[in-house]
């Protein structure tokens, strides 16, 4: 059985995804890590990917979906935790039927529900571990000892290339315009659980595990 974490950019899904995919044993499957490995590889794709990101903009879903295929085709034994996808509607609906011709139903989506607001302060002040990909924010979730993470030990600790302001505004816009009418969607189909995320990291965690 597979899950979604669908909410804007820092609204923590990041670091849940991470907390129940140790805890389960799920595949922690994030667009954002596919499209910026496929950006690294300096492929043609990836070129692409390139300059939709430093836009803030969405990545077509063409590749979106390409990318996500392959991954799901990658990890069929496993159960899935989709991060930053669907973004958009024609998205969970390849999403759907993709599943279906592969290993199962989604379960459960969840929606983190922050005050936009609230999202750019908590982006600014993230930063994540380049060792192992842990996430942390200096104002909410701060790492034991100062640039050190707690979870491998390692001191490269930074704030991503893609956190500046016009970006992120940008990011967050889209979401609201393209990726929230997901809610609806996903209400219809009677999987829709609204988590509210402003709440600190272990009551997020417990509103989750109580709703599977
Ligand atoms: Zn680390």
């Amino acid at each position: 059985m597979h899950l979604v974490f669908l909410g804007p950019p820092a609204c923590g899904k990041g670091t849940q995804s991470k907390i129940l995919g140790d805890k389960f044993n799920y595949y922690h499957l994030s667009t954002g890590d596919l499209m910026r490995k496929e950006v690294n590889s300096g492929s043609i794709l990836g070129e692409r990917i390139n300059q939709t990101l430093n836009k803030g903009i969405l990545c077509p879903s063409e590749i979106v979906n390409e990318l996500v295929k392959k991954d799901i085709e990658n990890h069929k034994q496993m159960s899935i935790l989709f991060d930053g996808y669907p973004r958009k509607i024609d998205q969970a609906i390849f999403l759907e039927s993709a599943l279906e011709n592969s290993v199962g139903k989604l379960k459960n989506v969840f929606y983190f529900d922050v005050e936009p607001s609230e999202l750019l302060q908590r982006i600014l002040n993230r930063i994540n571990c380049r060792a192992c990909g842990s996430v942390y924010n200096l104002q909410t979730n701060p790492p034991k000892e100062e640039g050190v993470c707690d979870n491998c030990g390692s001191k490269e600790l930074m704030r991503r290339g893609d956190d500046n302001e016009e970006i992120l505004k940008n990011r967050i816009q889209s979401f609201y315009e393209e990726t929230n009418p997901l809610k609806d969607f996903y209400l219809e189909r009677g999987i829709l659980t609204v988590v509210d995320a402003r709440a600190p990291v272990e009551i997020v965690t417990k509103q989750i595990l109580n709703a599977l």
